[in-house]
């Protein structure tokens, strides 16, 4: 090539290749990609009007003074743009969801005002020898100005914005600057060398690779869009006030299937699923992909969104067919109306998600409302205390005594957790504790009420008081770790407490879940001395089986099967047959939530070694259980 055309060539080719990946892959044309999309477009006008301006000089006398001069101008101008949108790029990308000021808007675009007006009014000066050309003056010079304006701006906002922004977006800006700045150099000091359209080249290629490549935005195992999509639409649905409504659905059971059936009937299923969620509310609904069965849609109108409600309702009301087999599926549902009860994309999707895991009633389709969302915002307070009591050392341990009636006094202690928030409210296990197990956070929980029970038996107090063991309670979720057992001896020998002075609850929910575990960390335990008793016994599933299998010393009879004795006849039968089966069996039993005299005699009478309730005594805190107990005597 006689003139130095060959670089801006490679470039043209390069976003080339880009474009046709751009136009290939599908899109949901995020506030991000529409910016590069711009930026892009800038950069291809920009390497055209560059190769174009060669030519123009080149051909001179053919096209004219003015025609050249304007290719030439146009180009200033472009390169210019290019710097321009990548300022916009990177202030966008940083300022997520905020709108910007007009003013700011206003002083982006000064300084390409500023070099249109330059282009406008002067001439621009063309060299031109027998293989090298290139344009210089005024013109050349303020483009350089501006340029070099918005790269440092476009630099100042990723530095300043660095936290909120993606790391990779960062990077490739970075990138995008230094290859521009330095081929701007090079070009400067050898005027044969043109290599500011290759940097813009591979910088957009880089960026596309890197960011904006919207394989990024895709799942890969359903081809549904993903959940980092799912955020950052949302944020730019809120950031423009754009009303939207949402469904967002979780389909349950599928988890089971791959148990019992292997793992290609449950990536069949996920299939057919994401493909019929895909196709429900045709292209112009985008459909993520937000957990394992986790899928959310996003309509632009309510009627929209209530006849894709009622057509997956339809489609799960029939069954799924993997190969010769057939599912029902169930489901759940939670959708938002009112775009306005939410403040941020981590808000939406973490409201959705607490309407389909929360759901306290039994409808598989619930409608987000304020009420829910007071409700939601309560359990994320709690969610927030608890993680804050886990950190800061502050659960507090209660403490309930156990009556032994052959021995007539206080043998030993249930140890019941409260948590006190720094502006002292109690918040009481119900509360928390079922959330602490779906969170996870009832592992460190339950390793530092250990803790507490472990350093209230090592001050002394508890056998001064002839407290003789402290009862534990158990989550599912504990009995379900194999390295519970190790865990929790581990705690007792660092803390010098026998084991046999604990002893722990467990509940047969836990041998459902996890019978295997469940046995290796009872027999660890036990052979290190610690104890078990079954809590709750009778308030769900009683199967004897698990009393056969299960190595207990006490069952706890559930406080409504007591109160149920009192209640009706049938009731009463029942348990006076239980308790006698139970103590065949060889195991000692105590009452719960024992609250009057009449109660406790019953009890007795029934044959029933312990007591527990509010006729002895509500769980109390250490202090005041001292005294009550130093001024306990009973004889009944
Ligand atoms: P639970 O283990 O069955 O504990 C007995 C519950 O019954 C306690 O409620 C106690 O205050 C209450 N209770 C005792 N006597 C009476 C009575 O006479 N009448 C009435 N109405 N209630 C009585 P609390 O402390 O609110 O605990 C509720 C549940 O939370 C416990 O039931 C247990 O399942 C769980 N929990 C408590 N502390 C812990 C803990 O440290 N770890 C774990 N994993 N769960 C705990
Ligand atoms: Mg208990
Ligand atoms: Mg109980």
């Amino acid at each position: 090539m006689a003139y130095n055309i060959q670089f801006q060539v490679a470039a043209l080719v390069l976003v080339i290749i880009t474009a046709v990946l751009l136009l290939e892959k599908r899109a949901i044309r995020l506030y991000l990609q529409r910016d590069y999309l711009f930026l892009f477009v800038a950069s291809s006008f920009s390497i055209c009007f560059d190769i174009l301006s060669v030519v123009a000089i080149m051909n001179e006398e053919l096209i004219g003074q003015t025609l050249t001069h304007v290719i030439c101008k146009l180009y200033l101008f472009t390169i210019a743009l290019v710097a321009c949108a990548l300022s916009q790029y990177t202030y966008k990308g940083g300022k997520k969801g905020k709108q910007m000021v007009f003013w700011t808007k206003a002083a982006r675009f000064l300084p390409l005002v500023i070099q249109v007006a330059v282009l406008i009014l002067f001439p621009v000066s063309v060299y031109r020898s027998e293989n090298l050309v290139y344009t210089y003056g005024v013109c050349v010079i303020t483009t350089y100005v501006v340029c070099f304006i918005y790269l440092t701006t476009s630099f100042f906002f990723s530095l300043l914005y660095f936290k909120n922004m993606n790391r990779h977006s960062c990077y490739a800006i970075w990138f995008l600057i230094v290859a521009v700045l330095m081929a701007a150099l090079i070009q400067m000091l050898n005027n044969e060398v043109l290599l500011v359209s290759l940097a813009m080249g591979i910088g957009m290629v880089y960026m596309y690779i890197k960011l904006e490549n919207p394989e990024t935005y895709i799942d890969n195992e359903t081809h549904a869009f993903n959940n980092y999509a799912c955020t950052e639409y949302a944020e730019r649905m809120l950031r423009e006030g754009k009303p939207f409504y949402v469904a967002y659905m979780k389909v349950e059971g599928i988890r089971y299937i791959k148990e019992d059936f292997g793992g290609y009937q449950e990536k069949e299923l996920l299939w057919q699923l994401a493909a019929f969620l895909t196709g429900v509310g045709g292209s112009k609904m985008p459909v993520f992909r937000n957990g394992f069965f986790s899928f959310s849609m996003f309509c632009s109108n309510e009627e929209k969104l209530k006849e894709t409600v009622e057509q997956i309702k339809k489609r799960f009301s029939t069954n799924w067919k993997v190969g010769k087999m057939q599912f029902k599926l169930k489901y759940r549902i939670a959708y938002l109306t009112d775009y306005k009860l939410i403040s941020s994309a981590k808000d939406l999707i973490e409201t959705l998600q607490y309407f389909v895991e929360y759901n306290e009633t039994e409808k598989a389709v619930v409608e987000v409302d304020e009420e829910g969302i007071a409700r939601k915002n309560k359990l994320m307070e709690t969610e927030r205390v608890l993680q804050w009591a886990v950190d800061n050392n502050a659960v507090q341990m209660y403490y309930q005594p156990i009556f032994s009636i052959q021995e007539q006094r206080i043998t030993a202690l249930e140890a019941l957790v409260r948590i006190v928030d720094e502006k002292g409210q109690i918040f009481m296990p119900g509360d928390f504790i079922p959330l602490a197990e779906k969170n996870g956070m009832i592992l460190p929980l339950g390793n530092s009420i250990l803790k507490k029970v472990c350093e209230y038996w090592k001050s002394g107090e508890p056998q001064k008081l002839g407290v003789e063991y402290i009862e534990v309670n158990l989550s599912v979720v504990q009995c379900m770790q194999d390295t519970l057992a190790h865990g929790f001896l581990k705690i007792m020998q660092d803390m010098e407490v026998p084991p046999e002075r604990i002893n722990l609850e467990i509940t047969e929910t836990a041998a459902i879940h996890s019978e295997y575990t469940l046995l290796q960390n009872m027999r660890t335990l036990l052979r290190a001395g610690s104890s078990f008793a079954l809590d709750d016994y009778g308030s769900g599933y009683s199967g004897l089986s698990n009393l056969l299998k299960l190595p207990l010393k006490h069952i706890k009879l559930d406080r409504e099967l007591v109160w149920a004795y009192f209640a009706n006849e049938k009731s009463a039968v029942a348990l006076r047959h239980e308790i006698a089966m139970l103590h065949e069996l060889g195991f000692s039993i105590i009452a719960e939530g024992v609250e009057d005299e009449h109660q406790y005699q019953t009890m007795k009478e029934l044959g029933v070694e312990f007591i527990q309730g509010y006729y002895f005594s509500k769980p109390l805190p250490t202090k005041a259980l001292a005294e009550f107990l130093e001024n306990f005597s009973y004889e009944n």
